[in-house]
C-alpha cells in the first residue's frame, strides 16, 4: 500500500460526561488506538456528540487530511446518525465510519472492574479501526414511486385508510371482498361510546368516500396475485360482476394497507352450554337479536327475557388447555379481546334502557373497562346490574334448569362459594380470533404472530410497518382493537403509506446484499435462503433486487464461493474485526 492510498484515520473517544470515564480509562483507550499506524488523530472528549467536539472532528478532517473516523462512545442507536452528518458535512462519504459502542458493552457491563472494562473498550475500538480501514463510499439507491395506494379490506380501518389518503391526493384503489363496506361495524346495534348505530357510523365514512375521484372502491373482490416491491407494487384484483364473467383489474401502487379485520371467537359446541342449552348466545348473536327487536319485545327461542348473565373472557386469556384434549381444544388464546367487557357491559346498559325490566349479571374475571369507559361500568352499576368475579380456575358452568339457564359460579369475593342464578338468557361474551384469510396470506408475504394476527416490525417504535418494506398492516388484522384504536391504527398506516406515494423517488440503506458475477456459480442456496424474495436469477447468475433486500445476510452466509456479499459489511471487514479482537 502506498502513503496515499494508506488509509487516515480518526478516533474520537468518548467520557460521556462520566458516563463511560467512570468506569474505562478512556486517555488510555485513545493512547493505545493511536499507536496504530494508520490512526492520524485519537483523542479523548467530554461528549463526542456536542457541536464543538463535531466541530473539531471537522476540523480534523479537513486539516489533517483524514479519510475515515470513529467514535467510540454510546449505543449507535442513539448517535450513529448524528456523526454520519458530521462525517458529511467534514466532506467524506457518511459511510466512511464506524460507531464503537463502548458505553453498554464496556463501562455499564462491567462496572466493579475498571481494568476489563478498559481492555475491552479497546478491543471494541481496534475492530472498529479494523472495520472502517476497509470501508468504501456508499450511496444510497433511489427507486421511483407511483402515487397510488392499494387497501385490502373495506371495514371501517381500510375505509378511514382511503379517506386520509384521498385527502392528501393520493390514489386509493379499495378492495373489499363482501358485497359492501363497513366490515363488523355494519352488524352492531349500538356502538359505545354514545351508544350510536353500526351502520350510522359506517354511512358517516362511506357516505364521505362516495364521488371521491381518487378512490376507486372494488366490493365482491379479491387480490389474487401481487409482485413487485416498495414503490412499484404490481397486484392483479378480481371483481365478481352480478349476471356476468369476473373482470380482472391491474393496479400499479407504491404500497400496500392490509385491513382485513377479525373474526369472532366461536365457542364449541357444549362450551358453556352453547349449542346444548336452550337461550346461550353469542355477544355478536345478541347485537343482530337486538337490531330485529323493537324496545319490550325481547325473546329468545319463545321465552320474554327478563334475567341476562354475562360471561366475560370467552375464547380470550384462556388458560393451556391440558395435553390429553383434541388438536382443537389444544388452540388456546392467550391475549385479552380489549373491545369486549365494553361492549358487554354497554349491552347491558343498552338492554336495561330497552327493554324495561331486564336485570343483568355480569360474570367476569377482571373487569378491563378501561379509560373513559369507567364510567359505563358507573352507569351499568347504577341502572342495577351485578357484578360477580370469579377466577380462572372456578369457570361458570351453564346447564339446562327448568326450562330456563342454570349458571353456577363460584364467587371470589364470597371465598369462592358456589352462587346459583337462573336466567332467561346467558351471553357469551367472546373475544376477537385473528381471519383465517389463506387466499391473500398464499399471496402476499405476511408475516403472522404467534396468536395469528399480522404482525408488525416492532410494537412501540413500527406499529403499522411489517418487514416487508411498503406492506403495511392496520385495523384489528394486527390484533384486538375497539372502533377508535382502528380508525387511529389506519390514519397512521395511511401517513406512513403516504410518505411513500407522495415521493417521486425513494431513498434505501445502502447495506443490501451484491453479486459478484465472476464468482457466482449459482448453487441457488442465496435463492433458497432469502427471507424477502430478493433474488433471482439473472443472465445465468444470482441478482439482487435492491428494492427487496433488507441487507440480513441470510444470503452470504450460504454462498460457496463468496460470491455474494454485503455492502458495509464485506467478509473481509468482519475477519479484520475478528482478528483485531484476537489479537
Ligand atoms: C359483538 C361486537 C361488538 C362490538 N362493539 C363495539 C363497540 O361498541 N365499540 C367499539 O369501538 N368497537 C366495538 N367492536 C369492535 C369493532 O367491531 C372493531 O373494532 C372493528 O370492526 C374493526 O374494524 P376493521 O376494519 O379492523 O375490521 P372488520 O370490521 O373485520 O373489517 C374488515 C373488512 O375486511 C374485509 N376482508 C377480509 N378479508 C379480505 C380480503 N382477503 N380481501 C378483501 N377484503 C377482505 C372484510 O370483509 C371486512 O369488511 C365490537 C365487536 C364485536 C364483535
Amino acid at each position: 500500500m502506498t502513503e496515499e492510498s494508506k488509509p487516515r484515520i480518526g478516533v474520537y473517544v468518548c467520557h460521556c460526561g462520566g458516563n463511560i470515564s467512570d468506569y474505562v480509562d478512556v486517555a488510555e483507550v485513545a493512547k493505545k488506538i493511536g499507536e496504530d499506524a494508520d490512526v492520524v488523530v485519537s483523542k479523548d472528549l467530554m461528549f463526542d456528540c456536542s457541536d464543538a467536539s463535531q466541530n473539531e472532528m471537522i476540523e480534523d478532517i479537513r486539516a489533517k487530511n483524514l479519510d475515515r473516523i470513529v467514535c467510540a462512545a454510546c449505543s449507535p442507536k442513539l448517535h450513529e446518525l448524528t456523526f454520519r452528518g458530521t462525517v458529511k458535512r467534514g466532506g467524506l462519504n457518511p459511510y466512511m465510519y464506524y460507531h464503537a459502542n463502548i458505553r453498554e458493552q464496556a463501562s455499564w457491563a462491567h462496572e466493579a472492574d475498571k481494568k476489563g472494562a478498559t481492555e475491552k473498550a479497546i478491543a471494541h475500538v481496534k475492530a472498529a479501526v479494523a472495520y472502517v480501514s476497509l470501508a468504501e463510499p456508499l450511496e444510497r439507491p433511489r427507486i421511483e414511486s407511483t402515487r397510488a395506494v392499494l387497501v385490502i379490506g373495506g371495514g371501517v380501518a381500510g375505509v378511514r385508510a382511503a379517506l386520509d389518503l384521498s385527502d392528501m391526493g393520493i390514489q386509493v384503489f379499495l378492495v373489499e371482498k363482501a358485497r359492501n363496506l363497513g366490515g363488523h361495524v355494519s352488524e352492531l346495534d349500538s356502538v359505545y361510546p354514545y351508544g350510536r348505530s353500526g351502520p350510522e357510523i359506517v354511512e358517516s365514512l362511506v357516505g364521505e368516500i362516495r364521488g371521491r375521484e381518487n378512490v376507486t372502491v372494488f366490493t365482491d373482490a379479491e387480490v389474487v396475485s401481487y409482485n413487485g416491491y416498495l414503490g412499484q407494487f404490481e397486484a392483479k384484483i378480481k371483481v365478481a360482476r352480478q349476471q356476468g364473467k369476473d373482470e380482472n383489474i391491474e393496479v400499479k401502487v407504491a404500497s400496500v394497507i392490509v385491513a382485513t379485520g377479525f373474526d369472532s371467537y366461536r365457542p364449541r359446541k357444549g362450551e358453556y352450554g352453547y349449542g346444548v342449552v336452550k337461550g346461550v348466545v353469542t355477544l355478536p348473536e345478541l347485537e343482530e337479536l337486538q337490531r330485529r327487536t323493537v324496545a319490550g319485545s325481547l325473546e329468545v327461542e319463545g321465552r320474554k327475557i327478563n334475567e341476562v348473565a354475562f360471561v366475560y373472557c370467552v375464547g380470550s386469556r384462556q388458560k393451556e388447555a391440558p395435553p390429553s384434549e383434541t388438536e382443537q381444544t389444544l388452540k388456546t388464546n392467550r391475549y385479552c379481546s380489549r373491545f369486549c367487557c365494553n361492549a358487554a357491559v354497554n349491552e347491558s346498559i343498552v338492554l336495561g334502557k330497552k327493554h324495561a325490566g331486564v336485570t343483568s349479571y355480569h360474570l367476569y374475571r377482571d373487569m378491563r373497562t378501561y379509560g373513559r369507559n369507567e364510567l359505563m361500568y358507573e352507569e351499568a352499576a347504577r341502572q342495577g346490574s351485578i357484578f360477580i368475579r370469579f377466577d380462572e380456575d372456578n369457570l361458570p358452568s351453564v346447564y339446562e334448569k327448568d326450562g330456563r339457564c342454570g349458571v353456577t359460579v363460584k364467587s371470589a369475593l364470597l371465598q369462592n362459594q358456589p352462587v346459583e342464578l337462573v336466567v332467561d338468557l346467558v351471553v357469551l361474551v367472546t373475544g376477537m380470533v385473528p381471519r383465517t384469510n389463506e387466499g391473500l396470506n398464499g399471496i402476499l408475504p405476511l408475516p403472522i404472530g404467534s396468536d395469528g394476527f399480522y404482525r408488525e416490525i416492532h410494537q412501540k417504535l413500527r406499529p403499522v410497518e411489517t418487514n416487508i418494506s411498503g406492506l403495511l398492516i392496520s385495523g384489528t388484522s394486527q390484533g384486538p382493537k375497539d372502533i377508535r384504536e382502528t380508525l387511529a391504527s389506519a390514519s397512521a398506516a395511511s401517513a406512513k403509506a403516504a410518505s411513500f406515494a407522495l415521493k417521486r423517488e425513494l431513498e434505501l440503506e445502502p447495506f443490501i446484499a451484491t453479486v459478484d458475477p465472476a464468482a457466482c456459480k449459482l448453487s441457488q442456496n442465496c435463492i433458497k435462503e432469502c427471507p424477502y424474495e430478493a433474488i433471482e436469477v439473472r443472465e445465468g447468475k444470482a441478482w439482487v433486487n435492491t428494492a427487496k433486500c433488507k441487507g440480513c445476510g441470510a444470503c452470504v452466509a450460504v454462498c460457496p464461493t463468496e460470491a455474494i456479499q454485503l455492502r458495509g459489511l464485506r467478509n473481509a471487514q468482519v475477519m479484520a474485526m475478528i482478528e483485531a479482537m484476537a489479537r
